[in-house]
């Protein structure tokens, strides 16, 4: 791959070869015109005419000249249209990454490179207009008197004219005049960006003056970063009124020490009363909350939109004196106000600097080193990712954080902006596009050295990046569902190996795959195995709901323990979780009497309910059977279709507990960030006593006072057909168990199931990783699953039902015939989990190989095959390492 301006030889480029976001895997060869050849870099943004639309690529190299023996004709290459950088945003290093993604994924680089680039990112060039050697001469020549009258306004005495002069004077005066006008001006006052030359001229297109002086070589047109206009450096803000005696109008003063805040709290009360009393509408009181929660003050614009007011709420509420109006600096960061916890400087435990000490070492020498962090909840492994950060920074290296999902850590966030201030770049979901690409420019341009986001930052383009941390490395969110199916993790890992950096993968239980390779050596292992300052686990009890089934005879969602422990947990003011662990959307039956679910006998996975026909099928290997009447294990004729929802949970908590204050966050509440992150902090204030919600919840949070965590519904979990079904489970359940005494009071977790005895149950219960591992991996060995195989999952999707079936019995006589040396096994073709999605039929295929070479090498060959017999590859979507197979 060329790397710099100019081919290998030193030679101007002439063509580029440029990536498109489209499902070709592939890249495509443009002429660059003249003007683009000096600035086209490779990593630019280019667009081009691909098909009948605009679209943009992106260069992956330069050339003088075509390739040696390429079919393709010359005047068949088309131009690239525009150049949409000078300096390219993709660097080197992501250039490399995002090739690397497309090859081991087989996914296009132009979708990779595309979602390597923050969506805000746009136009950062301008053509311009300039004068060249050869037109000043000209103009010399040209300003000594003319021979023919009319010619340049001016009496030419001089007898000999030039080619230059001849076709000057050979044209109408008008245009004889515009050349020599514009000659001028670029010679007087230099270069111009175009559209401000042609203004200066009175011509609205680029004349075709203007194209023959440009083709005689008088003029030259080129392109250079954009001088920005200077942005607004301030902007329109309210912020609330500071009452005489007490804090904001309304607003509880949180930023005061603690001491001061119990006496200011009644003050706030009373505050609240009289707001209250002010009588303000629903759209008045969002506006002060949203400014509450965002330390007091906002841009205009941004809280007309955070909290969906319009313009006039603010104005009613600068009549009522309640909020005032301010100039703030334009530094798009949404933290910028946000109360920030103090650094508390704690010394770290033996084992916290161990790890440390393990992470740095790799790290000074500049050496790629994959290491496990395996820590249990509240071990401190934060505080050791921000040692190793800070480490990074002190040897003047960049550092690198992935969190599944940075809406749900409002609190880390802050904690981390608290240590690195300015140099930290923070990808913030609630950031809009602008923000999101001001962030990034901060990384591109090495103001900023630290980068916090999700999965996509993977992909930031941190400057000489020493180490990687990736929180809860076993998090599914990791891996992008939709094309370019890419899994963050292991992304990370391959950058850290070119950079070369140290990546830790933190976890309290890590994924399978990722233990197995510490143990085998393939990456280093930490291990951090009790909580800081002692603090204990909190204890785990299994309620066995078969019991509260039988004595109650009618399904319930509660068990009595739980209700009486939400009960006794409130009196004690202190708060708690309710899980429910619901993914998805597949049926399937379960006992109320013995628990048991059915599975595939030959896959090891729970078969799914089909309701129109009354069958059970196995999404793997397409088993079908009819659904029995009665439990095929102990007899029972209570088999139910499990699934309950979050805000039924809710109602009924509301019913019986009506005093308590109750939060909820799950997939609706996400969609309004908003108001999803104030829940959150608002339960770390202790301003909620019981927070309902899905997975969501389970992940990070560290609240001190939550002593109680309820799971319900664990049972759904366990039952989807996916081989990582328990895995996942025994993951959330030890996860949310260590949101339970955090601080210094003791925390209870109470499982609500149907399957007492299932292993990921136990193991989870007693929280020992290593006893769930054992099973697990035995489970994985025998049946022929990750980390044993590489998996790849092959959909086919299509309108028609019919035609999605015949695709994929191709596809599956592709693929027999591409592996006649049994090298994989193939299953299916069978309808996937989610058998219609958007009115298409999805059928799938699933292929598993011990070679993870042979498995591609099938696959390959089976699509080419595909292709070349006439089909729309279009629908067909290869996934490699799929890792929800829903
Ligand atoms: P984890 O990420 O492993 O769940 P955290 O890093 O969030 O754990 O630490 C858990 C709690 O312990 C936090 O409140 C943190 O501030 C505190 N903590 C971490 N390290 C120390 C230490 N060395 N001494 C005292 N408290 C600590
Ligand atoms: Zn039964
Ligand atoms: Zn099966």
């Amino acid at each position: 791959m060329t790397s710099a301006t100019q081919v290998s030889n030193g030679a101007v480029p002439q063509y580029a070869q440029v990536a498109v976001p489209v499902h070709l895997n592939k890249t495509f060869t443009y002429r660059l015109p003249a003007a683009m050849q000096r600035a086209a870099r490779v990593g630019s943004r280019v667009m081009i005419q691909f098909g009948a639309k605009p679209t943009t690529g992106y260069i992956v190299a330069l050339s003088a000249r075509l390739r040696a023996g390429t079919s393709l004709i010359e005047s068949e290459i088309k131009d690239v249209q525009e150049l949409l950088d000078v300096e390219p945003p993709l660097t080197p290093e992501i250039l490399e990454i995002t090739r690397w993604v497309s090859d081991y994924y087989a996914t296009p680089w132009g979708e990779v490179m595309r979602a390597a680039l923050p969506a805000g990112i746009n136009a950062t060039v301008e053509q311009t207009v300039s004068i060249t050697p050869a037109g000043r001469e000209a103009l010399i020549r040209l300003s000594e008197p003319p021979t023919v009258a009319g010619g340049l306004g001016k009496p030419d005495t001089n007898a000999i004219a030039t080619d230059d002069k001849l076709k000057l004077i050979g044209h109408k005066s008008v245009t004889t005049n515009a050349r020599t006008r514009a000659l001028r001006l670029l010679a007087n006052e230099g270069e111009f960006e175009l559209g401000a030359f042609r203004l200066r001229m009175g011509a609205t297109q680029t004349p075709k003056w203007l194209r023959d002086l440009e083709h005689e070589g008088l003029i030259e047109r080129s392109y250079r970063t954009r001088l920005l206009p200077t942005r607004a450096k301030r902007r329109r803000a309210v912020r609330l009124v500071k009452s005489p005696s007490t804090g904001y109008a309304g607003v509880p003063p949180a930023s005061l020490p603690p001491n001061e805040r119990f006496g200011q709290r009644r003050e706030a009360a009373k505050q609240a009363g009289r707001l209250r009393a002010q009588r303000l509408t629903e759209a008045q009181r969002r506006a002060i909350e949203a400014l509450r929660a965002n330390g007091n003050a906002m841009a205009a614009h941004d809280l007309v939109q955070t909290a969906s007011i319009s313009e006039s709420v603010i104005r009613t509420l600068l009549k009522k004196g309640m909020v005032e109006q301010f100039e703030e600096e334009m530094r798009r960061d949404p933290l910028a106000r946000a109360e920030l916890p103090v650094n508390e400087n704690f010394k770290l435990t033996t084992a916290q600097l161990a790890a440390l000490k393990a992470i740095e070492a790799p790290l000074n020498q500049r050496r790629f080193a994959p290491i496990l962090l395996h820590g249990i909840t509240g071990s401190g492994k934060t505080e050791v990712y921000i040692r190793a950060m800070r480490a990074a920074l002190d040897l003047d290296r960049g550092a690198m954080m992935l969190v599944p999902e940075i809406a749900l850590t409002p609190i880390l966030s802050r904690r981390l902006r608290s240590h690195f201030g300015d140099q930290i770049a923070i990808f913030h979901s609630s950031l809009s596009k602008g923000e999101r690409f001001d962030e990034w420019s901060r990384l591109r341009r090495a103001e900023a050295r630290v980068v916090l986001g999700t999965r996509s930052a993977v992909f930031a383009p941190v400057k000489d990046l020493g180490v990687i941390i990736i929180d809860e490395e076993q998090d599914a969110s990791y891996r992008q569902e939709e094309s370019p199916f890419y899994h963050a993790r292991d992304t990370a890992i391959v950058r850290a190996q070119r950079e070369p950096a140290v990546v830790v993968l933190g976890s309290a239980t890590p994924s399978l795959e990722s233990f197995h390779n510490s143990q085998t050596g393939k990456y280093g292992y930490l291990h951090l195995p009790e909580r800081v300052a002692n603090r204990p686990l909190a204890q785990a009890v299994m309620i066995d709901m078969r019991q509260v089934f039988a004595r109650r005879k009618k399904p319930a969602i509660f068990s009595d323990e739980l209700l009486s422990a939400i009960q006794e947990t409130h009196l004690r003011r202190e708060q708690s979780i309710i899980l429910l662990n619901r993914r998805g959307y597949s049926s399937f039956i379960l006992c109320r009497s013995c628990g048991e679910s059915i599975e595939c006998p030959n896959c090891d996975v729970t078969l799914t309910y089909h309701q129109s026909d009354r069958t059970l099928v196995c999404h793997y290997c397409n088993h079908h059977e009819r659904a029995p009447s009665q439990c095929p294990v102990c007899g029972s004729k209570y088999i139910y279709y499990v699934g309950e929802g979050t805000e039924q949970i809710e109602d009924l908590l509301r019913k019986r507990f009506p005093n308590l204050r109750l939060g909820r966050i799950d997939r609706d509440t996400k969609s309004r960030r908003y108001e999803f992150e104030k829940t959150l902090l608002d339960f770390g204030k202790g301003e909620i006593d019981l927070l309902v919600g899905t997975q969501m919840l389970a992940k990070g949070h560290d609240f001190h006072n939550v002593t109680l965590v309820g799971v319900v519904s664990v049972d759904a979990g366990l039952a989807l057909p996916d081989f990582r079904a328990a895995e996942r489970t025994f993951q959330l359940i030890t996860q949310v168990a260590g949101r339970a005494g955090r601080g210094n009071l003791p925390g209870r977790v109470l499982i609500q199931t149907y399957h007492p005895h299932h292993y990921a149950l136990r193991h989870a219960c007693a929280q020992v990783y290593s006893g769930f591992y054992d099973e697990e991996i035995r489970h994985r060995r025998n049946h022929g699953y990750p980390p044993f195989v590489a998996l790849a999952l092959l959909l086919c999707r299509h309108k028609d039902q019919a035609r999605a079936g015949t695709t994929a019995q191709q596809l599956r006589n592709a693929l027999v015939e591409a592996n006649r040396d049994h090298s994989c096994r193939i299953l299916g073709p069978a309808p996937a989990p989610l058998a219609r999605l958007r009115g298409e039929y999805r059928i799938q295929l699933l292929v598993k190989s011990r070679s993870r070479k042979q498995m591609r090498a099938v696959i390959d060959a089976a699509m080419k095959s595909m292709e070349e017999s006439g089909n729309d590859l279009r629908s067909v979507t290869l996934e490699i390492d799929p890792v929800s197979m829903m």
